[in-house]
C-alpha cells in the first residue's frame, strides 16, 4: 500500500522530533530515514539509527522515545489521527524503561513520571520546533539524513 503524503509528512515529522530529542538528549543519531513499508496489517515507517545509549541516558532516551508520537502535532495533525509509525511501541518502550529503572515504584507513580516524561518531550519540541520542521522538510525531499545532516539543520539562534 503505497503511502499519502500526509502519512509521509506525519512520519517525517515523528523521526524528526526523535532525532532531534535524541540530539538534545546527548545521544548521537547516525542516520533518520523515512523510509519505511506497509501493509493492510501493518504500518512500518521510518527509522532513527542512534549511538549507543548509557544507563545514565535512560530519562533522556525516555524523552526521545516519548517526542516521536508528539512530533506529528508540530505540523497540525489531528488529535485522533491513527499514529501509525511507531507511537505506540514507543510509548510501550518507554514504560518498559520507567519500570526497569524504578523497580519497586508504584503502577501509580510509573504512570506519573510518564507525565512527567511526555511533559519534558512536549517542551524540548515546543523550544526547538523550528528545527524539527526543518528536518522534516529535508527527510520529505531525501528521504534518508545523516546524523551531521541533521546537526546541520539547527538553525543558529537556538
Ligand atoms: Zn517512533
Amino acid at each position: 500500500m503505497a503511502r499519502t503524503e500526509q502519512e509521509r509528512w506525519d512520519t517525517a515529522l515523528h523521526e524528526a522530533a526523535h532525532a532531534v530529542a535524541y540530539l538534545v538528549g546527548g545521544i548521537g543519531v547516525l542516520r533518520v530515514t523515512i523510509r519505511g513499508w506497509g501493509n493492510q496489517h501493518m504500518q512500518i515507517n521510518g527509522k532513527v539509527v542512534r549511538a549507543r545509549v548509557c544507563p545514565e541516558q535512560a530519562p533522556e532516551y525516555i524523552v526521545a522515545l516519548l517526542a516521536g508520537s508528539l512530533g506529528p502535532m508540530l505540523g497540525g495533525l489531528e488529535l485522533d489521527h491513527p499514529d501509525a509509525d511507531g507511537g505506540w511501541s514507543d510509548r510501550d518502550k518507554a514504560y518498559d524503561i520507567i519500570t526497569w529503572t524504578n523497580l519497586g515504584m508504584s503502577q501509580q507513580d510509573r504512570v506519573n513520571l510518564m507525565f512527567t516524561y511526555y511533559h519534558q518531550a512536549a517542551e524540548l519540541l515546543a523550544k526547538h520546533r523550528a528545527w524539527v520542521l526543518r528536518v522534516a522538510l529535508a527527510l520529505m525531499a531525501n528521504t534518508t539524513l545523516s546524523g551531521k545532516d541533521v546537526v546541520a539543520l539547527r538553525p543558529a539562534d537556538i
